[in-house]
């Protein structure tokens, strides 16, 4: 049956690539196989890196992140408008958010969209590249000239070797130039030295034949009178037959010269037999998957769960070690949702378990594949499991690339900051204990740390600065996260990000929740009350659908007691025997967990008997217990063997005993 699917699976993109469309109906990527520029995957992108003739320029983006959504048409622009620069410099694109990537942008060190990296050529070795000199990737023009600079100062052995002299060339060399006839024309741009025009002209004609391009400075004001230069930039043209003059009928743009020079007869494109560099990349599940009726008025938990999946399996994975400000808002958004996720027991016991083992590991940093390794139950807990199957049903998109992820988490931030309302005790006993804006401030945490939108986390600081100081109850918290939301919304709305199917619109919309809406003086006016009425209902976890949920529990052994959070339990202590998975969980995680001094921490003697179990060595208990059994049953040989050998000798000994010698 596996091997069916399998098959089916991979039949079907097989077909749409033999077919050479997207099925009927199928919606854009935010990069398609049409755009001037190299889709790259995890298989694609070491082989266009490694040891290429030219440099490479890739973003690494999010297709859910909506300001690599609205940066795509310049990316796009750009990557036309320097196509003809490929043999020097190419421009790429790797899709972060296609879990298939997920580990080459961890391996990357992508940790927020949209990221972009210069890699130079030659490389042999792997190398995370050069980030991208910072607030320059706006425009199409400053991206250019970024790229220059970084070829002007790539060192001699990594320039790629179709790359022209950029350098600007002295007034005598443009005299001898005039004096010779040459099969070829040559154009001078003359220019101010923090002109860039020139070299970009330079690099538009890298791969034309007919046409040398060079640059000079407008230093030498004498050598300008004698061409007849009254003002800079501007291009002298030396034809093959030797004459020479100034183009003076076009406005000094470098679109303008470089088109103007590609005209002119005899200057032609050359063809250049390039190897394959790229491959289609692998589409995300989505792609195959169909649109799923939902009601917009139900929270589905498998929208939950999928941004629980990806917070914690791609998102936060991309920070390879926790340490310092990391670690605390990890720790304390796991907390968190420990409390106030109404999630399914396995769930629940994930984070149980998860908050737990952080609370006992006095360690000031972690490495994020030991925290994976208890997310993925490498140590086979029963009645632990976190779906990796992307199931987006109230956060489904009408394409690819739009909603999902950060619709889940704001959905799952809304569902805590109303669970904390809806049980003010639940964080008792907690650091957070009658702290009303405990969920608000993990979040914050969350979004300034982890959240891979850099823009999004910008935005949502300078609202958390402005005003979350002020919340002073837990209504509060659920109202203030409410109406910022609508105030993102109100901005986003009309952006490329937004998807038709759910326009970004003040929520609840009337037809949800008409009492929330009325009118003071014909101005439209939220009525609150009735606001936190059906938030509390809408996040309260009585009304979360099932329907799309993973039901695949076949991992899940159903004989646990059902799970209830101890609102008094105190984080990190001993828990109440009733509640089981402390006691249970954690004795089967950390082996000794009675060798605990009274703090809490660790005794030194198993502190690295504990670490090997999860610092992502991969050995469990049982290989821990192995390796015991077979020691003792070694040192026990050798000792039978030591006395026997012994006993032996003694024996000879007294049997070959010369007394008289
Ligand atoms: C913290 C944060 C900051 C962001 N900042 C930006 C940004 O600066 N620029 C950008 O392009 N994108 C930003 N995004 C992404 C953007 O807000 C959307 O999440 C994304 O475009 C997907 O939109 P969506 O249509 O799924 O609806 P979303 O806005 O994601 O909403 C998800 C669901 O929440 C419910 N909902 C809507 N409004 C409210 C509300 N006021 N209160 C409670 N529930 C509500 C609805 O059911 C809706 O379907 C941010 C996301 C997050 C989590």
């Amino acid at each position: 049956m596996m091997a069916g699917g399998g098959a089916g699976f991979l039949l079907l993109p097989l077909l749409l690539l033999l077919a050479g469309a997207l099925p009927p109906g199928a919606p854009k990527e935010l990069y398609s196989p049409q755009d001037p520029l190299a889709l790259l995957d995890s298989r694609s992108l070491p082989r266009a890196l490694n040891n290429s003739a030219s440099a490479w320029l890739l973003e690494f983006y999010s297709s859910w992140c909506g300001h690599c959504v609205q940066y795509a048409p310049t990316w796009r622009v750009l990557a036309g408008d320097v196509k003809d620069w490929e043999p020097v410099i190419k421009i790429g694109v790797l899709d972060c958010a296609n879990e298939v990537n997920t580990d080459v942008c961890k391996q990357y060190g992508i940790q927020y969209y949209p990221s972009f990296r210069f890699f130079k050529a030659f490389t042999k070795e792997f190398t995370q590249g050069e980030n991208y000199k910072s607030g320059a990737e706006h425009d199409v023009q400053t991206v250019r000239q970024v790229i220059i600079d970084f070829l002007q100062n790539s060192p001699a052995e990594s320039k790629p070797p179709a790359c022209p002299s950029l350098a600007p060339i002295e007034s005598s060399q443009v005299e001898s130039l005039i004096a010779v006839k040459e099969s070829h024309y040559t154009a001078v741009i003359y220019e101010s030295p923090d002109s860039y025009i020139g070299r970009e002209v330079i690099l538009d004609f890298v791969q034309y034949e007919g046409l040398v391009v060079k640059r000079a400075l407008d230093t030498d004001k004498e050598a300008l009178q004698k061409l007849g230069i009254v003002s800079v930039p501007s291009c002298y043209l030396i034809y093959p037959n030797g004459t020479h003059g100034l183009i003076n009928n076009l406005e000094p743009l470098r679109s303008l010269f470089s088109s103007h020079l590609k005209s002119l007869p005899g200057v032609r494109k050359k063809t250049l037999s390039r190897p394959e560099l790229t491959t289609k990349p692998t589409k995300p599940d989505k792609m195959t998957e169909t649109w799923k009726e939902f009601d917009k008025s139900k929270m589905y938990m498998a929208d939950l769960e999928s941004g629980l999946h990806y917070l914690l399996r791609v998102e936060v994975a991309t920070h390879q070690m926790l340490k310092g400000d990391e670690l605390k808002a990890f720790k304390d958004f796991i907390t968190i949702l420990y409390k106030l996720f109404p999630g399914r027991p396995h769930v629940a016991r994930l984070l149980e378990t998860l908050q737990d083992w952080l609370v006992s590991m006095p360690l000031d940093k972690i490495p994020y594949d030991a925290i994976l390794d208890l997310v993925n139950n490498k140590m086979q807990i029963s009645g632990i499991y976190l779906t990796s199957h992307v199931q987006w049903v109230g956060c489904q998109g009408s394409e690819p690339g739009l909603r999902g992820y950060p619709c889940s988490l704001w959905k799952l931030f809304h569902t805590l900051t109303v669970q904390a309302a809806l049980q003010p005790n639940a964080l008792t006993n907690t650091a957070f204990e009658g702290n009303s804006q405990a969920v608000l401030q993990t979040m914050r945490q969350y979004i300034k740390h982890f959240f891979g939108c850099r823009e999004c986390a910008g935005h949502f600081e300078s609202m958390a600065k402005e005003s979350m100081d002020d919340v002073k109850t837990l209504k509060e918290a659920v109202l203030w996260l409410w109406s910022k939301h609508n105030k993102v919304n109100k901005r986003l709305a009309g952006a490329a990000s937004e998807d038709v199917k759910s326009p970004k619109v003040d929520w609840p919309t009337p037809d949800m929740c008409p009492a929330c809406h009325g009118e003071v003086k014909g101005v439209h006016n939220w009525n609150e009350e009735e606001v936190l009425v059906f938030l509390k209902k809408h996040y309260g976890s009585k009304d979360i659908s099932l329907l799309y949920s993973d039901p695949n529990n076949d991992r899940i052994e159903v004989k646990i007691p059902p799970f209830t959070k101890p609102p008094g339990h105190v984080t990190g202590d001993k828990k109440d025997p009733k509640h089981g998975l402390k006691s249970d969980t954690l004795d089967k995680l950390v082996p000794d967990h009675l060798d605990k001094n009274k703090d809490g921490e660790l005794g030194a003697g198993h502190k690295d008997l504990k670490l090997s179990s999860f610092l992502g060595l991969g050995f469990s208990n049982i290989d821990m217990s192995l390796c015991v059994v077979l020691y003792i049953t070694s040192t026990l040989f050798l000792m039978i063997m030591y006395f026997f050998f012994k006993v032996r000798s003694r024996r000879w000994k007294v049997r070959y005993n010369r007394p008289y010698v």
